[in-house]
């Protein structure tokens, strides 16, 4: 069976990751989302398993100390990391995986992973970035800056990627996407 593509979907924080993953997954059900893991504490109506694996930390370094993640990486004060089993079980079924991760993992992964296809979304302007970044209000005013701070850092590393995807309407970003993702599957 022809195994499954790896995508890596990536920008700041605020950019509309979520949304437009969101739209992805009802234009191409196919596709499965790599639930990553994290010691950043849940948010209100964040549920284990779903969003992520919340664990601590000790468990967190373990699992990396025992080489269980295909990447990890701190991000904004916290740990995130993919883990390999669960993404290599999708792609041996044939099945294409979507990570949402930040710059520092999706360098990871493209290394020990080249065919996989690195997509960076981009705000219409760093101004409306920190617009819909302070509307969201899900972080803390410290979280909020640092947030703010390492966005300007995440998008200098959009030439890396394979694309670069601008969010400046969600149904077209997704549409834009989906012919990204359906080329790169029938390839
Ligand atoms: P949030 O805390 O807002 O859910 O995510 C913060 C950042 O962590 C986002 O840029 C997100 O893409 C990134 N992230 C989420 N999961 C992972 C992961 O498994 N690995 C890496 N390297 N980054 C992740």
């Amino acid at each position: 069976m022809k195994r499954g593509r790896l995508f890596i979907l990536s920008g700041p924080s605020g950019v509309g990751k979520g949304t437009v993953r969101a739209r992805l997954f009802e234009k191409i059900p196919d596709l499965v989302y790599s639930v990553s893991c994290t010691t950043r504490p849940p948010r209100e109506g964040e549920s284990e398993g779903i969003q992520y694996r919340f664990l601590d930390e000790e468990t967190f370094r373990a699992f990396a100390r025992e080489g269980r993640f295909l990447e990890w990486a701190n991000v904004h004060g916290h740990l995130y990391g993919t883990l390999l089993e669960d993404v290599e079980r999708q792609l041996e079924k044939g099945k294409s995986v979507v990570l949402e991760i930040d710059v520092q993992g999706a360098l990871q992964v493209k290394e020990k992973v080249p065919d996989s296809v690195m997509i960076f979304i981009l705000p219409p302007s760093f101004q409306e970035l920190e617009k819909r970044l302070s509307a969201r209000g899900t972080e803390a005013k410290e979280a909020f800056e640092t947030r703010l701070r390492n966005a300007s850092s995440e998008m200098s590393f959009s030439g890396r990627y394979d694309y670069s995807v601008v969010n400046d309407q969600v149904e077209r970003a997704a549409a834009e996407i989906e012919k990204i993702i359906r080329n790169e599957m029938d390839r």
